[in-house]
């Protein structure tokens, strides 16, 4: 049976005060259902020595274990500071920072390295979708992405799209099925259908209580990687509770 994760992106977002959340957050917890927390990397030693059974992780890492790099941090690094994961691949990561799909190959490989689980990102622009390029987008962006060896222990992926992160739009139901189940259909192409059936895919954009029922509904969707919402106890404990009761 394929892990549930509820994971959480602070973005750069939250100082000590925000540790208070996480506490709460506790309460939500489940046995059925994996819940990470990315707080900013200057949160991460505290937030883990506090979490209780939440993870903790890194929102991104260097490709590098160590080295002359101003201002980045390695994946041994997060996994000293005490993550269990790392995200990957973040659209943000990729507009601001103008990581290629071989670059967060190589980062995923890091945090793999590490020890760390990856939070491999994917998705489509507007324009993107627009011109009807979603799906070959993410067959580009899985393949490139995606180191070979990857296994359910050590990735999961998620497919965010751009348009959706930040702006209240999600994409219907149908949509994402389309494509969470074009990337179960290439990575069992890829990997073959055992190890392909072990990855969790997430959806990403926009996941709020009010819709993450709808959205934990949708085939092949394993869980959700959740910006804005996962700030506040508040906001989170109900996405975790959702799926929670999701069917499996
Ligand atoms: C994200 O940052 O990955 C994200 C999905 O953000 P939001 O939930 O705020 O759209």
């Amino acid at each position: 049976m394929r892990r549930k994760l509820a994971a959480g992106n602070w973005k750069m977002n939250g100082t000590t005060a925000a540790l208070s959340e996480i506490d709460a957050m506790k309460a939500a917890l489940t046995p059925g259902v994996d819940v990470l927390i990315c707080p900013p990397a200057t949160l991460i030693a505290q937030a883990a020595a506090m979490s209780g059974g939440i993870a903790i992780g890194g929102q991104d890492c260097h490709a590098k274990d160590s080295g002359a790099h101003t201002g980045d941090l390695s994946a041994a690094m997060l996994q000293d500071a005490g993550a269990r994961y790392v995200i990957t691949g973040h659209s943000e990561r990729r507009s601001d920072h103008a990581e290629s799909d071989a670059d967060v190959a190589a980062k995923t490989l890091a945090a793999w390295n590490a020890g760390l689980m990856a939070v491999v990102c994917i998705g489509e622009t507007l324009q993107e979708r627009e011109s009807g390029d979603t799906l070959d987008v993410i067959g580009r962006q899985l393949a490139g992405s995606i180191p070979d060896g990857a296994t359910a222990s050590t990735t999961v992926i998620a497919y965010e799209p751009v348009w959706a992160i930040g702006t209240g739009k999600v994409p219907t139901p149908d949509l994402i099925a389309e494509v969470h189940d074009f990337m179960r259909a290439e990575l069992t192409g890829r990997f073959g259908a055992e190890v392909a059936d072990g990855f969790s895919l997430l959806y990403g954009g926009s996941v709020k209580a009010s819709n993450a029922e709808e959205i934990f509904a949708v085939s092949n969707v394993d869980g959700a990687l959740v910006g804005g919402a996962s700030l506040k106890a508040a906001d989170f404990t109900p996405i975790i509770s959702a799926l929670a009761a999701s069917a499996d």
